[in-house]
């Protein structure tokens, strides 16, 4: 059992309270996702869970055990950090084997493991290298073979594909979801993009300000998100939002519906609007509406989709498809 349970966790920087209360479970061989926009606390939280930052108050129970006042060393967690944090002067070899030579295991222990470990990750050609001489995405590899040689009960992640370009970031978060299947390890994973999200989680956190927001699994937030924010955070482009009269007794209350769930038309449509833009993706196409009393409207339509700039087209939402947050 490597599940990673947090208790009220609170964390102030001085009088600023930036953890406000956090109770979650991360079960066994579970990805979970932290996402948020910056500052909401993501960062923190996993430093608490690392070791590497105190808690104010609360309890952090891993594997069973409260390591709420633990030495980092001593919780059976390794982070990898979007700056990689190699060491330069060192090899590939070096840098994987690192921790290992610093707890004094045997040199045949050492050279074994590090062999088997670069060969997990298709680094076995690259280990006399210096850091310098890597890609971006070697690099990435060395720093989580770096983590994965020590055998933690749970990885933990600083937003590690930030630094990489989209085309490395994709081919990156598909080694990782194939890395998790393998070791069948508890990782916990900060990021603010919500791809990454969506694509890697089994359970997604949304943390907002400190606090959490909405917890599960990437298909149950996009599909019912518990308020505007979290509507806004997942899916791309963002859910339209606008507020909508009910009955008389409710009052005033939001609506949204994502840009997929919107259809064009050039006749008829409950909301008039005239196209902004138009961004061809290709096998899908973006169309962005200029409306009085919404602003802007975004629409998702299919790549063919004929459509002029500066036209005027209805937009409505298809049936069944509207969210309303209370
Ligand atoms: P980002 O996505 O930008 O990395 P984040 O969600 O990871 O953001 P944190 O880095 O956890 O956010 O920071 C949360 C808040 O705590 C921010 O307002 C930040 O300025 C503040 N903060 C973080 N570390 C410290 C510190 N050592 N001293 C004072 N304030 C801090």
């Amino acid at each position: 059992m490597t599940s990673v349970v947090l208790k009220d966790i609170r964390k102030s920087f001085g009088s600023f309270e930036v953890i406000k209360g956090i109770d979650l479970t991360v079960e066994t061989g579970e990805f979970c996702v932290f996402v948020g926009p910056s500052g909401c606390g993501k960062s923190t939280l996993l430093r608490m869970i690392s070791g590497l930052e105190t808690s104010s108050s609360g309890q952090i129970v891993i594997d069973g055990e409260d390591v709420t006042h633990a030495e980092p060393s001593k919780r059976g967690v390794a982070m990898v950090f979007q700056s990689y944090a190699l060491y330069p002067h060192l090899t590939v070899r070096e840098n994987i084997g690192f921790g290992l030579s610093l707890a004094g295991r045997p040199k045949s222990e050492i050279a074994e493991k590090v062999e088997k470990t670069a060969e997990s990750l298709q680094l076995t050609h690259l280990l006399d290298r210096k850091p310098k001489a890597l890609s971006g995405g070697q690099r990435q590899r060395v720093a989580i073979g770096r983590a994965i040689i020590r055998n933690p009960k749970v990885f933990l992640f600083d937003e590690p594909l930030s630094n990489l370009d989209a085309a490395l970031r994709s081919q990156m978060r598909m080694e990782l979801t194939d890395l998790h299947a393998k070791l069948g390890a508890t990782m916990i994973y900060v990021t603010h993009d919500q791809v990454e999200a969506m694509t890697m989680a089994d359970k997604i956190v949304v943390l907002n300000a400190g606090r959490i927001e909405q917890v599960g699994p990437p298909m149950d937030l996009y599909n019912n998100p518990v308020s505007p924010f979290v509507a806004g955070f997942i899916g791309s482009p963002k859910m339209n939002l606008y507020d909508g009269e009910v009955a008389a007794a409710e009052g005033c209350t939001t609506y949204g519906i994502r840009p997929e769930h919107l259809a064009l038309s050039k006749s008829e449509g409950k909301w008039q609007g005239q196209v902004r833009h138009i961004e061809r993706l290709g096998a899908d196409t973006v169309v962005y509406l200029d409306h009085p009393t919404l602003k802007q409207i975004v629409a998702r339509v299919p790549g063919d989709f004929e459509i002029v700039s500066g036209g005027v087209v209805h937009a409505s939402p298809m049936s069944g498809k509207e969210h309303r947050f209370f």
